[in-house]
């Protein structure tokens, strides 16, 4: 039998987070935030660097995320954003076009969304320069980070959750904990672990992403192009060495993607362009491509007594219409809000469970159902109705956009959702 050593500090904490991705990371920024005088642990299988290096860590990978304005809101409500900024190119204007048709539609900061932040519809950040910053903002907080520190089991106690996890040197420590945060991603092992099984569906689809080089400005127009093979998108981001850069996100059949990705970078921009269209102008390079295959995947369960599910193993959605993040970002905000709230009402000490009463993780998961639906539905509608050569379907899309293109209450409700401003 392995010995337990006693974990560093105490081995004791109100909210345990087993995952240092997006999800994790922005949950323990906002619990510090919204709940001082909480012992907030973080635990992380990957080393983190103590330094501005890239993070070898699944979320900070390759890939740009487009933050919704909503998003950018809590940002700025942390101290965040004076320092995203800088890595941030802004989003003004969504372009959304259908290949092969003439129609579209362009959605505007400050005309369909009043309330758009700082006059941008969101802002597109590399997950590269994202993970240094998050966990750099982590080092100014009371959150324990262990790392690197894989968790390996764990058990249901009266007071909430005991884990076991294994250090760099391999040795197994204990942590005693009266919330356990599940946020270790996709397939989350630890889901399975505790019984809690996954709703799939598999769009028999994958993403290619990449960085892509641009002869002529971006202009801060995000383009979100549909074609009969799969929906792409085609996100600003900020000039780097005089190269004016948007990041590209190509959906399609998982055996054409592969074929392309395995293209030398002139064969795969000349397709690419193809593909595209001119709107952006002419595609100059194209950076290492990373493939990604796509599925819905929704936790039967995100609450228990002593245990809540956030980001990728909670809800896992088609990644074109950019909305995963921002709506985890939103639970973690509620998730803490909640619980500084009964802190406010009850006292640090809030009952014996505290932060892990199962009232509060229910009433928690009642207010996130309706955006989360809602989010979801909106993700999920699009790549069905987008990836189909169908003539019925491709007819509903051209009456969609037909309708972006003309109804502004239909463009406004979109551009809001898009957004993260819908609620
Ligand atoms: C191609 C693509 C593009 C996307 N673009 C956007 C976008 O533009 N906008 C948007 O809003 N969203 C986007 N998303 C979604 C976004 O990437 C996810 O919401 C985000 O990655 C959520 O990360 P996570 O922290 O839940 O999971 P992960 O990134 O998988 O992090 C889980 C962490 O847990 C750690 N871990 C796992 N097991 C253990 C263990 N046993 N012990 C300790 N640690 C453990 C892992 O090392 C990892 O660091 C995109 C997704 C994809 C695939």
């Amino acid at each position: 039998m392995t010995s337990i050593e006693q974990t560093p500090g105490s081995g004791q904490s109100d909210i345990a987070i087993v995952g240092g991705g997006m999800a994790g990371a922005c949950l323990a920024l906002l619990l510090s935030h919204h709940c001082p005088g909480l012992k907030v642990s973080l635990l992380e299988r990957h080393p983190l660097p103590n330094s501005d290096a890239a993070l070898n860590l699944p979320s900070f990978d390759t890939r740009a995320t487009a933050i919704a304005a909503g998003s950018l809101q809590i940002f700025e409500q942390l101290g965040l954003w004076s320092q995203l900024r800088e890595y941030a190119a802004p989003i003004a204007r969504v372009q959304v076009s259908d290949r092969g048709h003439s129609l579209g539609a362009s959605l505007h900061a400050g005309r369909e969304v009043a309330a758009s932040f700082d006059g941008m519809l969101g802002a597109v950040v590399e997950n590269a320069a994202l993970g240094p910053l998050l966990h750099r903002a982590l080092g100014n907080t009371d959150v324990e980070v262990l790392a690197p520190a894989e968790v390996v089991r764990v058990t249901m106690t009266e007071q909430g959750a005991s884990i076991i996890w294994r250090d760099g040197a391999g040795a197994e420590r204990a942590l005693a904990t009266r919330l356990l945060v599940v946020a270790d991603g996709t397939g989350s092992p630890l889901c399975r672990q505790l019984g809690i099984a996954s709703e799939e569906v598999d769009y028999h689809q994958q993403a290619l992403v990449t960085t892509v080089g641009l002869q002529r400005d971006h202009g801060g127009v995000a383009y979100e192009r549909f074609t009969d093979s799969g929906p792409m998108a085609l996100l600003p981001l900020p000039r780097r060495d005089g190269m004016h850069r948007a990041a590209l996100v190509w959906t399609g059949e998982p055996g054409e993607m592969e074929r392309l990705a395995s293209l030398p970078e002139a064969e795969f921009i000349r397709h690419l362009q193809q593909a595209f269209g001119w709107r952006a102008g002419r595609l100059v390079r194209a950076g290492k491509v990373q493939g990604y295959p796509l599925k819905l995947s929704l936790a039967r369960e995100q609450v228990r007594r002593g245990v809540v599910l956030v980001g990728n193993c909670a809800h896992f959605l088609h990644p074109v219409a950019g909305q995963g993040f921002n709506l985890t970002l939103r639970d973690c905000d509620a998730l803490a809000r909640a619980i500084g709230r009964a802190m406010a009402e009850k006292g640090t000490d809030f009952g014996q469970s505290g932060p892990g009463e199962l009232d509060l993780l229910q009433a928690y998961w009642r207010e996130r159902q309706h955006d989360q639906q809602l989010t979801i539905g909106f993700s999920d509608r699009i790549p069905p109705l987008f990836a189909s050569r169908s003539l019925l379907l491709s007819g509903l899309r051209q009456a969609g956009m037909l309708g972006l293109a003309l109804a502004p209450a239909l463009r406004a409700g979109f551009a809001r959702q898009a957004a993260g401003l819908a609620l």
